[in-house]
């Protein structure tokens, strides 16, 4: 009968768990609410994992791997805030921008972990390979289906917009994406250009021009300033000389409009 009702925690140690109630002296409905905690414990840990396998993120980051020692203008608080998903259940967007190695991508894979420990379905693709499957189901006559597949989740991570020029037809495809999912799913965008060099390069003004106009309209821009985490670390092991940049590490952060 567990079987059938797919209780497998319960079923798998079922003498282990009615043996350690007897030991606890539990009632008859403490024991009940005991079973049904373990099989919950099971069923959430079991969604985690598939919820992270189907995520396809390119490695593990998390938040408390984050130094925020290391980037002290980025403010902890706000990014503390932002892993607490409510954007994600209100649809909005998070854009993170700054230079390559100030932990951007980092950021988007914690944020993204914690939105599918929060219960929301989440899919990492780099903003390349987005674009090359779009355009290779367009030409295949089955851009519907990839734009289905894209729009689905309820976070999609766009990761590393703009370090690769838009080719031609790119931001039609990209801004069909957009407005399949505005005021429906989450955006996360990392990119290492700031939004007024979008227009380059999609190499559509107009396109990002409505590509812009509805990801920002629900969303929260988070501008990293700084040098590379991995050469600071270098730097700080005296590998390279050291540099005097203090006033250039700062953030900025908008509220959503
Ligand atoms: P970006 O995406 O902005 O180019 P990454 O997120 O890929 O940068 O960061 C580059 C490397 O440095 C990664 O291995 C990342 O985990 C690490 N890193 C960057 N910033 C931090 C930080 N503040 N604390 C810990 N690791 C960091
Ligand atoms: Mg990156």
């Amino acid at each position: 009968m567990l079987s059938r009702l797919q209780l497998t925690a319960i079923r798998d140690q079922l003498d282990s768990l009615l043996d350690e109630a007897g030991r606890k002296e539990l009632s008859l409905r403490e024991t009940l609410y005991f079973l049904c905690e373990r099989e919950i414990a099971r069923k959430d840990e079991r969604r985690i994992q598939m919820g992270l396998s189907i995520a396809h993120f390119p490695r593990v980051a998390t938040l408390e791997g984050f130094d925020f020692a290391a980037q002290p203008s980025l403010d902890a608080r706000q990014i503390r805030d932002l892993a607490a998903s409510r954007w994600i259940a209100h649809g909005e967007n998070l854009l993170f921008l700054g230079p390559p190695g100030v932990g951007k991508t980092h950021l988007a894979i914690a944020l993204g972990r914690e939105a599918i420990l929060a219960g929301y379905s989440t899919l990492f693709v780099t903003a390349p390979a987005l674009l090359a499957a779009l355009a290779k189901a367009h030409g295949e006559g089955r851009l519907e289906e990839k734009l289905a597949h894209f729009a689905k989740p309820k976070l999609l991570i766009v990761d590393e917009l703009g370090y690769l020029p838009f080719e031609a037809n790119a931001a039609h495809l990209f801004f069909q994406l957009i407005s399949r999912r505005y005021e429906r799913g989450s955006l996360l965008i990392t990119s290492n250009r700031t939004v007024g060099e979008w227009g380059v390069v999609f190499g559509d003004a107009i396109a990002a021009t409505a590509i812009l106009d509805r990801l920002l309209h629900h969303s929260y821009v988070v501008t990293i300033r700084g040098e590379s985490y991995r050469l600071k670390e270098k730097r700080r092991a005296g590998v390279l000389p050291r540099q005097h940049s203090g006033s250039t590490d700062s953030v900025s952060v908008h509220q959503p409009a």
